[in-house]
């Protein structure tokens, strides 16, 4: 079977390519590397306003906020061309992925200027703070308080894996404001900046290697936030927890598409073992595709099917995760050589996605983990698409 698009999709598509073609930054203009997901370099800012200008960094936006009011059609295949030419749109992906967002859908007007157009426009950068060290797939056990005091909150308590907090200028940070409601009922969301009096960022390495710096322990010690920094009402923080992670999650199993394609690109199986799993990265790259684009179906069409891709998510991210342990078995003892490139330096890409495999496949478990893990989804899926009963 062979996918293909409408006229006016295609056409989108050549009109975006086009603007790349003219605007992507040049190899030596892009010297500078982002160290952390709350780190852009200025040419990286300069690269994500000209997508913002032009309304090519989230065309489904209105042109206001960065878009074209695309399709969702249009959205993909988008991201679609990024994605064959390694190309990252922004250096602050949770940023603009996830805060500028959830500001959008849920901020004040005065909330969207101040915060999501600077966002957008990478003048400033923003962390999410949702988890805390007991407080992860639970994350309504949540217990970082704020108190309601006249015109401001005092927030005290500590977040955890806050990835990029230690370089972002901004936290959307989720507090409890009633601790006698349920725990689903008390939460609230708070715009933190993080140059305040008593916020403290302690960034840590990740197993992957102690230069990979993005997680962060966070620190709140009565600090002050005014009440206008309240995104959404007071107490109905669970609503925009859940439709922060819900963004752009109809196109999220292309990432893990691309870092397939990836394995399939920059390995060569040599043996026949290795020929046999290389098959099934093939096969499976396919079955997601092929998944894939059925929901991308149904949502061009409106319906909503938000439990589906729960499996998009588990299957997309697992297979991956499968792919690069295999690549790094079959690599032997140079897969942990670190560093190690598995694939030609681009510019325009984080650096990890030609890192050893070892370095690889330690982050594929960002993958299955980020956003609910596997365990999670897998209840979602048994309870919500198959129909088990509840537990
Ligand atoms: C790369 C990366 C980036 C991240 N960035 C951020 C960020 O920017 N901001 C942020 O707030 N957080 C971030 N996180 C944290 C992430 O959201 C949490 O790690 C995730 O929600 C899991 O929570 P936890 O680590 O506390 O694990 P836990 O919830 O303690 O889970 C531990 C294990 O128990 C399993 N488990 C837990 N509950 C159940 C259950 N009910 N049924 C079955 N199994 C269960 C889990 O699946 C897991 O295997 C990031 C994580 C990663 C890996």
């Amino acid at each position: 079977m062979r996918l293909t698009f409408d006229a006016d999709v295609e056409a989108f598509r050549a009109e975006f390519a086009a603007f790349l073609e003219a605007n992507l930054p040049e190899e030596a203009e892009a010297a500078e590397r982002s160290r952390s997901t709350g780190h852009v370099p200025g040419w990286a800012r300069r690269w994500q306003r000209s997508q913002f200008d032009a309304g090519w960094l989230l065309p489904g936006n209105p042109p206001e906020y960065g878009g074209r009011n695309a399709t969702v059609l249009q959205q993909y295949v988008h991201v679609e061309e990024l994605s064959r030419r390694r190309i990252c749109r922004s250096y602050n992906p949770q940023g603009v992925g996830i805060i500028a967002a959830s500001l959008l859908s849920f901020g004040t007007e005065e909330q969207k200027l101040r915060w999501a157009v600077p966002i957008l426009r990478a003048e400033i950068t923003a962390a999410l703070g949702m988890s805390e060290p007991g407080a992860g797939s639970d994350l309504a056990s949540l217990r970082t308080r704020a108190e309601p005091k006249g015109d401001h909150f005092l927030v005290n308590g500590q977040k955890v894996w806050t990835s990029g907090a230690h370089d972002a200028d901004v936290l959307l940070t989720f507090v409890r404001t009633d601790p006698d409601a349920p725990k689903h009922r008390g939460i609230s969301v708070l715009l933190i900046p993080t140059d305040g009096p008593g916020v403290t960022r302690r960034p840590f390495a990740s197993y992957t290697g102690p230069e990979d710096k993005d997680f962060n322990e966070v620190f709140f010690e009565n600090v002050r936030v005014p009440a206008g920094n309240l995104v959404g009402p007071l107490n109905e923080g669970w609503r925009v927890a859940n439709g922060s992670l819900g963004h752009e999650r109809t196109l999220m199993w292309l990432g893990e598409a691309e870092r397939l394609d990836a394995v399939m690109r920059d390995f060569t199986p040599a043996t026949a073992l290795d020929k046999d799993w290389y098959a099934t990265l093939v096969m499976d790259l396919q079955a997601l595709r092929l998944l894939g684009s059925a929901a991308l179906a149904r949502a061009a069409r409106g319906e909503q099917d938000v439990p589906a891709l729960s499996v998009l998510k588990v299957f997309g991210s697992e297979a991956a995760q499968r792919a690069l342990e295999r690549a790094l078995e079959a690599s032997g003892p140079d897969g942990l050589v670190h560093p190690a490139a598995t694939a030609p330096y681009h510019h325009m890409s984080f650096d990890d996605d030609s890192a050893s495999w070892f370095n690889r496949f330690a982050r594929s478990f960002g993958g299955t983990i980020a956003g609910g893990t596997s365990e999670i989804q897998r209840t979602i899926i048994a309870e919500r698409v198959l129909g088990l009963p509840r537990r």
